[in-house]
């Protein structure tokens, strides 16, 4: 919301109904910065909005709950434009025929939905929907971390965007303070509590992700107790943490590995349901140190050497992470070659 109160007004913008305002132009959205220094380029870490295409809009006449409120991300372009809605089961999208299958326009933001942003003159949304609901026939549910790999950075920002709000809207439903029911304003993107005036907002939980590698550059790879990949070491930032000091961390209390660099290699939206990864090379000056599975969250854990886990590989021996995660882009990296 840091944005929305810093927005200056559009000077072009007099007071009175939207119908009655002349067109606004519309601002320019900045395109997603190049990174300096390394940067890993994965499927997904592009993904964005663009938020003066996409402004969130927001009107009492188009949500019609009592609490609706009115915020500087408002833009005149499309107050009363028809809604397309996409359907969101759990991190499944609704397709046909392997597209996003957007519904035909309605006239009103259903009750249920979260704006996603404006595009084509029409008001983009999405909504919870599951196999047994009538309005899922004949659609197909796909995962959207394998969708979006197939999408342009617009529709796999708007997808990823649409599987974050809807988990955050079905999982925030009632205030953490008093337990009242919350209405839903700021076309889904805001959740009021109607006792006390407290507000809950859309919450994104950081992740680490560090591809650890000892003083002979062998790499360190783990298998989690709850599945069967083999991956990266990865771990959620703590209260009171930076991201560097959550990799040293997490590799400490994991395996029992002391890092002692990191560099910074790129980021990753992962709304699954809620997580931002943060991607680090990590070096510890020890070699082969036998790791230690300190806090029995994972099965196994050792180091690598790369003509080693080729072989593993082609043997079909381990199993890595998907190629939309950070981790399947990290230990690319470290072996120096796409991964297939
Ligand atoms: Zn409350």
């Amino acid at each position: 919301m840091t944005s929305a109160q810093t927005t200056p007004p559009c000077p072009l913008e007099p007071a009175g109904p939207p119908s009655a305002r002349p067109q606004c132009p519309q601002p320019q959205s900045p395109q997603p910065p190049r990174v300096r220094g390394a940067h890993l380029g994965t499927p997904l870490e592009q993904a964005h909005h663009d938020r003066a295409v996409l402004a969130r809009q927001t009107a009492p006449e188009t949500h019609g709950g009592p609490h609706v409120e009115d915020h500087a991300l408002i833009h005149p372009a499309g107050a009363d434009a028809p809604v397309r809605l996409l359907g969101v089961d759990g991190s499944r999208i609704a397709t046909r025929d392997g597209a996003l299958a957007w519904s035909d326009p309605v006239a009103q933001l259903p009750e249920d939905a979260v704006m996603l942003g404006i595009r084509d003159g029409a008001r983009l949304a999405a909504r919870p929907v599951c196999e047994e609901d009538p309005a899922a026939e004949g659609l197909d549910l796909t995962d959207a971390r394998r969708l979006a790999l197939g999408l342009g950075t617009e529709d796999a920002g708007l997808v990823l965007t649409a599987v974050a709000l809807i988990a955050w809207a079905t999982a925030t439903r009632f205030c953490p303070g008093c337990g009242s029911a919350l209405d839903v304003t700021s076309s889904g993107w805001v959740r009021r509590c109607p006792a006390d005036g407290s507000l809950q907002f859309p919450r994104v939980d950081p992740a680490v992700i560090m591809a650890v590698r000892d003083r002979d550059d062998h790499l360190l790879l783990a298998q989690n107790r709850r599945g069967r990949l083999t991956s990266v070491l990865a771990g959620f930032v703590e209260p009171g943490e930076t991201l560097e000091a959550a990799v040293v961390r997490e590799a400490w209390e994991e395996t029992g590995v002391v890092v002692e660099e990191v560099e910074y290699i790129g980021s990753q939206t992962w709304p699954f349901p809620r997580s931002l990864m943060v991607g680090y090379r990590a070096w510890t000056s020890a070699s082969r140190l036998r790791p230690r599975l300190l806090d029995g969250e994972l099965a196994t854990a050792r180091w690598w050497e790369r003509e080693e886990l080729r072989r593993a590989l082609a043997a079909g021996e381990v199993q890595l992470p998907g190629r939309s995660s950070l981790g399947h882009a990290l230990i690319a990296d470290w072996l120096g070659a796409p991964l297939e």
